[in-house]
């Protein structure tokens, strides 16, 4: 059976740098050329890839089961360039009837008539940067957007017929207080979105906000609120009907992000456009980060890979464990011996065994799992248990 394929695509624009921001993005005028030849080598890309040959069979041979639009911001594209992008993916692949495919949008960056061009093009997920519904932490996160405009950005969804829509919200926030994070929190749950992402603030080397913060300039909650802003909102979005089935993501049934999931199970995935990411055939490599050597590169016919890396069944394994962790179902060892030929029972057997007694591991039979006690913690326990891997 033909195995089904995930594409990831990446734009990497934004109308405004926010300061706690590392992706890979970019400010330009939106109709400024390096956008337009990017849109046009991202095209380039997708062809050119899905002649490529992995594992004895050719990429646009294998049906798309999954497309997700991030960046950046996707929606900071016109629908013209994103009809040009769709168009390539549909002359190079077959997309599956029941195609997932979502697109990541920002609150000022599409309205009403855009997700309904959207919709058209045959987007079916839409993931809104909200972050917070208070316009004093907004500007703290140096957002560019309003509560009332990430709002009607959600109402824009729905009247365009949009049924599966996720809201991102971020914690532990320059200002935030435990009152405010219930508030942003509530606001959410009335909206009804079939998915909330909830990240913490982390400060990322090379940001303004790192500078901020070694500078004594970012009041940011400590720590013990951060975590209890976690277990609060598990604790009531649990109760207000969503499944808790990643560590920062929760969903109504049946409307997990497929996409995602396969990142977690550690699947294979292309990757197009600056920067994008993709694994297949045991090797993981990036390409070009900067747009304009990006565009060179793909109007050269050059290879577009800067980084690359094969993973070998003990570091496979060892990946496949750190992603699945993530997941609140946990992980199959069964799955993992069947697929690495290694038993993941002996290979990490000294920190089972000592992550178990301290009660932040659970083991039911098949199924290796972090415990509802350690999950503010997952990271450390999970770094715990892939050292005491055998070598
Ligand atoms: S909108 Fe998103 S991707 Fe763009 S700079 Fe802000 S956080 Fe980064």
């Amino acid at each position: 059976m033909i195995k089904p394929l995930s594409l990831y695509v990446h734009i990497p624009f934004c109308v405004h740098h926010c300061a706690y921001c590392d992706f890979n993005t970019y400010v330009e005028p939106a109709q400024s050329v390096l956008v337009k030849e990017t849109v046009e080598a991202i095209g380039l890309d997708i062809a050119k890839a899905s002649q490529e040959r992995v594992a004895g069979q050719v990429l646009s041979e294998r049906p798309l089961a999954t497309v997700y639009f991030g960046g950046g911001t996707p929606t900071f594209l016109s629908i013209e360039q994103l009809t040009e992008i769709m168009a390539a993916i549909r002359s190079h692949f077959h997309l599956l009837p029941d195609a997932e495919i979502s697109s990541e949008a920002n609150p000022t960056s599409a309205d009403v008539a855009k997700f309904a061009a959207m919709r058209a093009l045959g987007f079916n997920r839409l993931s809104i940067g909200v972050q917070a519904f208070d316009n004093g932490l907004l500007t703290a996160l140096d957002r560019f957007h309003t509560t009332t405009e990430a709002v009607h950005a959600y109402q824009a969804a729905r009247a365009a017929g949009f049924t599966n829509v996720n809201l991102d919200l971020m914690f532990g926030l320059p200002n935030q207080t435990l009152p405010l994070w219930k508030a942003s929190l509530e606001q959410a749950i009335q909206l009804a979105p079939e998915h909330l992402s909830l990240y913490a603030l982390t400060i990322e080397p090379g940001t303004r906000f790192e500078r901020l913060h070694v500078g004594g300039r970012l009041v940011l909650p400590d720590d013990e609120t951060v975590v209890t802003m976690y277990e609060y909102a598990q604790q009531r979005l649990t109760q207000a009907g969503y499944i808790h089935y990643e560590i920062s993501n929760f969903s109504l049934p049946g409307f997990a992000c497929r996409h995602n999931l396969v990142y977690w199970h550690n699947e294979e995935y292309l990757g197009v456009g600056p920067g994008a990411v993709s694994y297949l055939g045991g090797w993981r490599w990036k390409r070009e980060r900067l747009p304009k050597r990006y565009v060179q590169k793909v109007k050269n016919g050059e290879n577009l890979c800067v980084e690359e890396e094969c993973l070998a069944p003990p570091e496979a394994l060892d990946e496949t464990l750190l992603l699945g962790l993530r997941l609140r179902a946990g992980v199959s060892l069964h799955a993992l011996r069947d697929r690495f030929g290694l038993d993941p029972l002996e290979r990490y057997k000294r920190g089972i065994e000592k992550l178990v007694q301290q009660g932040l591991l659970e083991q039911h039979g098949d199924i290796l799992r972090v415990s509802d006690r350690a999950l503010p913690i997952t990271d450390t326990v999970i770094v715990e248990l892939l050292a005491s891997a055998e070598a």
